[in-house]
């Protein structure tokens, strides 16, 4: 894989390191054509008739089966829409419809709060006294057992970038019985995930991360081949409707994958992930996983070296970590504001987690040398040690 031809596809400010694209991912340079012509060509010329010239009705599933390549997921398992805490939430109650005489589902306390969230009002809305138990991630696998009806995890974790030994935690929980739902927001487009071939029940995440198809991008669910014709969809809306323009009083499921979509699939937004997946249909995960793994660790040697004040919130060993490398600082927040400031783009998460994505598709050795030294300027400089720096703004 050419990693210098792959930079060149993206349309990154001059001067800027982007080390956020685990958590927005920058701007395909295809994809401003792709949404303008779906704009002027499809909905402005062709109008309705678009749903069924230009393709937008099958597209989500058609999209769906572009990520299942990247995710270890066959064709006619995944399909794409709605938002992932939505997605979460159709893949959970699905899996406990499938577990009837269990009420535990079991979770992590580093999980993203929506999954935790999702969980709990899905609880409620239920009334079958189901009860989110959540252990530390070093826990869970001594915490399954024959109460837990589902297993609800995310591979990566957000903060720190640790990752689940996930096909040691699939046997055991299907071992005691219970399904696995995976989150993939922090894997998808980060490393290989192989779904089919672990044995996932379920699974979900986003677009707008790592696979880079802008804010409000549409996320993904995979649901295994042998539990489609069996769950009933919680979220039954018209298009996972078996026959949606027979407009039937009454609600039947859809087709295998089918039945997951809900509504209305947002075009717009399809466009640009279209755009975004033609660079990712020629990504080999393996290789870019080599090269993740390559910058990752001259970061880690690079910053250790010169920034003794920050510590590593990331696990050491390469393989047990996603995509991203973290570090704990006491003032993270305005040293982060400090970088961004200097053209260093990651990130904060509270309390005191500074944290960075590498992206190997357009980060290269040069960002990470840069990225270091501007580092190493601030920290030893005490550059964030500034006013302007501590004003939180609403997204950190
Ligand atoms: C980013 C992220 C989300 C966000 O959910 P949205 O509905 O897309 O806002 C949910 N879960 C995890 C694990 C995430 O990392």
């Amino acid at each position: 894989m050419d990693f210098t031809a792959t930079k060149a596809l993206f349309d990154l400010p001059p001067g800027m390191v982007y080390l956020d694209g685990n958590s927005l991912g920058p701007l395909p340079r295809s994809a401003a054509a792709r949404v303008a012509k779906t704009m002027t060509e499809e909905w402005g010329q062709m109008l309705i008739t678009a749903w069924n010239r230009a393709g937008w009705m099958a597209q989500p599933t058609a999209l769906g089966d572009r990520i299942g390549r990247l995710i270890g997921a066959g064709p006619g398992s995944v399909t794409t829409g709605d938002t992932l805490s939505v997605k979460v939430y159709q893949a959970l109650a699905a899996a406990l419809s499938l577990r009837p005489d269990r009420r535990v589902i079991l979770s992590d306390t580093g999980n993203f709060p929506s999954d935790l969230y999702m969980a709990q009002g899905l609880s409620r809305a239920l009334g079958h006294g189901h009860k989110l138990v959540t252990v530390a991630p070093e826990e869970v696998a001594a915490r399954i057992g024959p109460d837990v009806a589902v297993l609800m995890l995310t591979e990566v974790d957000y903060r720190t970038g640790r990752r689940h030994d996930m096909p040691a935690l699939i046997r055991a929980a299907h071992a005691a019985g219970a399904l696995v739902i995976w989150d993939l927001a922090h894997s998808a487009g980060a490393l290989p995930v192989d779904l089919s071939g672990s044995g996932v029940d379920f699974a979900c995440g986003c677009t707008y991360k790592f696979l880079n198809a802008g804010p409000g991008a549409p996320a993904f669910i995979y649901v295994a081949p042998r539990h489609q014709g069996a769950v009933a969809p919680a979220l039954s809306g018209w298009l996972g409707h078996e026959a949606p323009f027979a407009f039937d009083p009454d609600y039947r499921p859809g087709m295998g994958i089918e039945r997951m979509r809900v509504g209305t699939p947002p075009v717009l937004q399809m466009a640009a992930l279209d755009a975004a997946l033609e660079i990712w249909d020629r990504v080999d995960m393996q290789v870019l996983r080599a090269r993740s793994i390559e910058l990752s660790e001259r970061f880690i040697a690079g910053v250790e070296a010169i920034c003794p004040e920050l510590r590593l919130a990331s696990p050491r060993d390469p393989e047990k970590r996603g995509s991203q490398v973290s570090f704990h600082f006491h003032e993270g927040y305005a040293a982060m504001q400090a970088l961004i400031a200097r053209g260093v783009v990651g990130d904060f998460r509270a309390p005191d987690i500074m944290r960075f994505g590498i992206t190997p598709l357009y980060i290269d050795e040069g960002d990470i040398d840069r990225a270091v030294a501007v580092m190493g300027e601030v920290m030893g400089g005490r550059l964030w040690d500034r006013e302007e720096y501590r004003t939180r703004s609403a997204v950190t």
